[in-house]
């Protein structure tokens, strides 16, 4: 059965890592996979996590099954976090699933089943699962223009014009906050237009969150899904609880739907539990009571949130560290969008070449399309990334 099959495609991040482990230079930097690190080049157990994990194994006496929608507490806690304020808290409906990635396919299959003609529109670039979760639906994928490569921005000129195509059988893939892998926002007048345009046009906004308190803090980075939730009828969300709760490897996230009434919202839950029962049937359950349990204890929450917050102020004075760094090797303000950006990512717009020579020579690892993970610098490298960078051409 295998012996005619051809060789997979290697994944462009995983296969970076493997390069990473095989290089026997001592000061190599591994800027590729996006996970955090502290300044030690760790990325931690949180503090609150570790707590929550600790009373769960005292406390918790079953290792029963839970159900096809995962912890119902944790979806309750997770779109009252979310949605807080907003009506359409209301009318919307919550599964558990296998981290964010869970949640886009699982909304990807409900997209194909209430629609099985629908184009779902990504952003050029875009996160690289995001096509090809959406294929593995049997969706059509098209892009709209994004990143501005001059400017290290978001074209959001370019990005609205094209967006004034789509209609009722288009759903628009956005990122919540801290795209991946740009680092480029867009604004808020940005998604009030979104807002405008989906309200005339009939498109449904998706949102993938998966760096909530990443960007500028939990709310400013929840304020774009959260005025599209307010204002539309149908918007679908992707939540990750892997990054700002560092429960990675647990797989935990959510897949929200919200529709005009409370009534359309269960009906896409309960075909997205049938859907599950037919993939993975009911997604694990350590990550999501420990959210829970976090969500739901003042103490443990109030930790959460500075060990969050903390993160976050480090990765901005990462990127201020950067820009004053770069400004001085490179006598010039051309690196200076290292500090626009948001979140984990900036994408450097390094050329193919320039990566290559960048792991080969320098031995700093960075993903195609020069995607650079900030959170993974520690500040004692930032020189020697600095001097890689200019050492290649950039
Ligand atoms: N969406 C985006 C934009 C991401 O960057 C990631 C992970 N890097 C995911 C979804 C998936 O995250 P997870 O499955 O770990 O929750």
């Amino acid at each position: 059965m295998f012996q005619q099959l051809d060789a997979p495609a290697k994944d462009p991040i995983l296969s970076l890592t493997v390069a990473y482990r095989e290089d026997a230079r001592e000061d190599k930097l591994d800027l590729g996979i996006g996970v955090y690190r502290d300044s030690q080049g760790h990325t931690p157990v949180m503090q609150a996590v570790r707590s929550a994990a600790l009373t769960l194994a005292d406390q918790q006496d079953s290792k029963g099954y839970v159900g096809l929608a995962g912890n119902e507490r944790f979806n309750d806690l997770m779109s009252q976090f979310l949605l807080a304020g907003t009506s359409a808290l209301a009318r919307s409906a919550t599964i558990q699933t296998p981290g964010a990635s869970g949640a886009l396919r699982m909304l990807g299959e409900l997209i194909a089943y209430a629609k099985p003609n629908a184009t779902v529109w990504i952003s050029r670039p875009s996160y690289v699962n995001h096509q090809p979760v959406m294929e593995a639906c049997g969706l059509e994928v098209r892009e709209y223009p994004y990143f501005d490569p001059d400017t290290k921005l978001v074209n959001e000129a370019a990005m609205l014009e094209s967006l004034r195509q789509l209609g009722p059988d288009d759903v628009l893939l956005l990122h919540g906050c801290c795209h991946n892998p740009t680092g480029a926002d867009i604004s808020m007048a940005t998604w009030q237009a979104i807002a405008d345009l989906a309200e005339q046009q009939g498109f449904v906004p998706f949102v993938d969150l998966a760096y909530q308190g990443f960007g500028d803090n939990l709310d400013a980075d929840a304020a774009g899904l959260r005025l599209l939730a307010e204002r539309l009828p149908e918007v679908l969300v992707a939540v990750s609880c892997s990054k700002n709760f560092g429960l990675y490897r647990e797989r935990t996230g959510a897949a929200i739907v919200i529709g005009a009434t409370q009534a359309d919202a269960l009906r896409g839950k309960g075909h997205m539990q049938r859907i599950a029962r037919a993939t993975y049937t009911m997604p694990p359950d350590h990550g999501a009571a420990i959210v829970a349990m976090i969500l739901e204890n003042d103490a443990l929450k109030q930790q959460w949130l500075d060990e969050l917050q903390a993160m976050q102020a480090r990765i901005q004075r990462l990127r201020q560290q950067l820009v004053a760094e770069f400004r001085s090797a490179s006598d010039s303000h051309r690196f200076d969008y290292f500090a626009e950006h948001r979140g984990m990512f900036s994408v450097t717009g390094l050329s193919a070449e320039q990566t290559q020579q960048l792991s080969a020579e320098q031995g700093v690892y960075v993903v195609g399309g020069g995607r650079v993970n900030v959170a993974g610098l520690s500040e004692d490298r930032i020189g020697k990334l600095v001097s890689a960078f200019l050492a290649v051409g950039a």
